[in-house]
């Protein structure tokens, strides 16, 4: 039976048997940079020209030869002149100084031809419409971004696996490259099975309840990048769900099945799974709990789960497998993304060996700066209750007997 370490190459080879390995990241398209936020960057990006283009002031003031400011004071002040001043948009090169002489600038503005700091308005005084009394030396390169100090050209900009992010975006349209090389997002097709299951916008009639999990799983497919597409409700009904599933994989990377996952006698998914053509079993069963019924298939690079039909089963098998493999192939490699907290555990976390666990906790804020204390909101797995009042997962180790009170412990926060 697979546990998450199977699926991470945490465990020294030959122990560790990287699922993951099995599948390579999609491929990469060209998308306009206003579309690319959160996507990855699937090539190095190398800058082709300087940014900035040419030095710049970083304050309001005159640009100077810093050598005529060395040594002066509010006591003795240094005397330049002022040949002209640039204007904010134009350029300044048929500008030069000569020793003694300074320009207007503003901060963005230019830089003449042999000023290599700028004085800031606050440290002058003008004594004629031509003549600044400076009472602050400045430094070479003070208050001044030089030409190519972000970015020179023919340097590496970001790294392939970058995920962009608004401060990326910038850089990029800074540097003019506003269509990016990014990989494809995973195309996820949501199949929920069960012939109790009616669509949430229905009344239910006795002994059917509404579908819960297409709702939950879209919107984590959506949260951690891939693109959900609903295939709405099946019965438990083998010959329908092959075909449903058959179709869902023509344009989908992976597909989520969720109920039916069990040996039941009316749990149809691994029989569905192992009739499609050209599928593989990779796993029935996991040793996590909750979702130990939890099946895993590929078709060539494309993933199939069955996921258990309890919501909490389903989200927790969510985020420790399906969550992982969206991001590796959205080429983010196989990590969980999900950021972790020091907690203090309120109570006992008691937990058997050989499963990993992963209890649903609340956190509360402790004064003095002490971690949060971790409580778990323990529930069955189908009830909703527990999901809605928990901050995150605490996981238990497969190896350990639980958690004592009073120990620190690192709970993964939901994003
Ligand atoms: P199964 O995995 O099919 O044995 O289902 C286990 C439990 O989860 C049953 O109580 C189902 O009614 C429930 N369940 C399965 N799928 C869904 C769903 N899409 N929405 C809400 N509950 C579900
Ligand atoms: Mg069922």
């Amino acid at each position: 039976m697979k546990s998450m370490s199977d699926f991470f190459p945490m465990k020294s080879p030959p122990e560790s048997v990287s699922l993951f390995a099995e599948f390579i990241p999609l491929a990469s398209e060209m998308v306009p940079l206003s579309m690319a936020r959160g996507r990855v960057l699937a090539e190095e990006i190398v800058s082709g020209e300087a940014l900035p283009p040419f030095s710049r002031s970083t304050m309001d003031g005159y640009a100077v030869r810093a050598a005529d400011t060395y040594g002066c004071s509010g006591l003795e002040e240094a005397l330049v002149t002022v040949i002209g001043e640039i204007a904010m948009g134009t350029s300044s090169q048929a500008l030069c100084l000569q020793p003694g002489q300074a320009a207007r600038i503003a901060t963005g503005g230019e830089l003449p031809a042999m000023a290599d700091a700028v004085v800031m308005v606050e440290v002058t005084r003008p004594l004629d419409n031509k003549t600044v009394a400076v009472s602050r030396p400045v430094a070479p390169g003070e208050n001044i971004i030089r030409a190519g100090e972000d970015y020179a050209p023919g340097a590496v900009v970001l790294r392939r696996g970058s995920r962009l992010r608004p401060q990326e975006m910038g850089v990029l349209s800074g540097l003019g490259v506003v269509s990016v090389p990014v990989h494809r997002r995973p195309r996820v097709a949501i199949l929920s099975t069960g012939d109790e299951l009616v669509p949430a916008e229905q009344t239910p009639p006795p002994g059917k309840i509404r579908d819960i999990n297409s709702t939950t799983l879209a919107a984590l497919v959506e949260e951690a990048g891939g693109i959900a597409i609903a295939h709405g409700i099946c019965g438990d009904d083998f010959e329908n769900m092959l075909a449903v599933c058959t179709e869902a994989l023509v344009e989908a990377d992976v597909l989520l099945l969720s109920g039916g996952s069990s040996r039941g006698r009316r749990d149809f998914t691994h029989q569905v799974f192992s009739a499609i053509p050209h599928a593989q079993m990779l796993t029935h069963g996991v040793s996590v709990r909750p979702g130990k019924p939890t099946i895993l298939a590929r078709q060539g690079n494309k993933s199939l789960f069955g996921l258990p039909g309890p919501a909490a089963s389903a989200m927790v098998i969510f985020y420790c497998f399906v969550r992982p493999l969206l991001r590796y192939y959205s080429g983010l490699g196989a990590t969980l993304g999900l950021s972790s907290i020091r907690a203090t555990t309120a109570q006992p976390f008691p937990s058997a060996i050989g499963r990993e666990e992963y209890v649903r906790v609340q956190l509360s804020p402790q004064d003095g700066g002490a971690p949060p204390l971790a409580t778990a909101v323990y529930g069955k797995s189908g009830l909703l209750s527990p999901l809605v009042r928990a901050d995150g997962l605490l996981p238990i180790g497969c190896e350990i007997e639980g958690f004592g009170r009073g120990v620190e412990v690192s709970v993964l926060l939901f994003p």
